[in-house]
């Protein structure tokens, strides 16, 4: 393995994310999916390449930048911050973890566990015999099968994923954790598809040409 390491956002030498591409970051608004989501960034420009480079390279280090954007938009001092027992994840189907030897989901979680000061537990498992992959698309918009378990009843968990596209998979993974005894789940995201929520300065743009 060889550690050069660049730029998650322009691939440049140097730090895991330079301070060009952070400043971008910091210029992107947190948006909420039409799910009711809320994420951190719109998937898109250097939040796409650093939540891509989370995925396949400079992995933890990038997940820390995110996970820092993610608890400063997403969970201001108070709120669910205080009240959180746990932080969770969503996690990737077993053939994806295969393939790239890590969960990307889980290593944002606790990179956001660690900037909460709060633990990570594992509380989700995917069901069996659920290829998310090759699901028609209304099949994906129920959300892959979990079953998940409670260390003990009353809880109140933050559940952590990277990337909202419908929302499907964290409503399907909320929905388990609630039938399992968690009392509460807060779902947020790292970034989220803007096909899913438009910009208001993108529709302005669509409506004008
Ligand atoms: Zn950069």
């Amino acid at each position: 393995m060889m550690f050069i390491s660049t730029c998650a956002g322009c691939n440049e030498p140097g730090d895991v994310l330079c301070r060009r591409c952070r400043f971008s970051l910091v210029t992107t608004a947190p948006i909420t999916t039409a799910a009711g989501v809320r994420a951190a960034m719109p998937f898109d420009g250097v939040a796409r390449h650093a939540v891509l480079g989370l995925k396949f390279r400079n992995r933890r280090g990038v997940a820390r930048q995110l996970a820092a954007v993610m608890v400063r938009r997403l969970l201001p001092e108070g709120s669910q911050r205080r009240s959180a027992d746990l932080v969770t994840w969503a996690p990737t189907s077993a053939a994806r973890i295969a393939e790239r030897g890590f969960d990307q989901a889980e290593l944002l979680a606790r990179a956001v566990a660690r900037e909460l000061g709060v633990p990570c537990r594992r509380l989700l498992y995917r069901a069996h015999g659920d290829p998310q992959a090759g699901r028609d698309r209304t099949a994906r918009l129920t959300g892959p099968a979990f079953r998940s378990r409670a260390p003990r009843p009353g809880l109140r968990v933050i559940l952590v994923d990277d990337v909202v596209t419908t929302g499907a998979t964290l409503e399907a993974a909320r929905q388990s954790l609630l039938a399992a005894g968690i009392a509460d789940v807060h779902c947020i995201a790292a970034a989220a598809t803007p096909a899913v929520v438009v910009p208001r300065s993108e529709r302005r743009l669509a409506l004008a040409s």
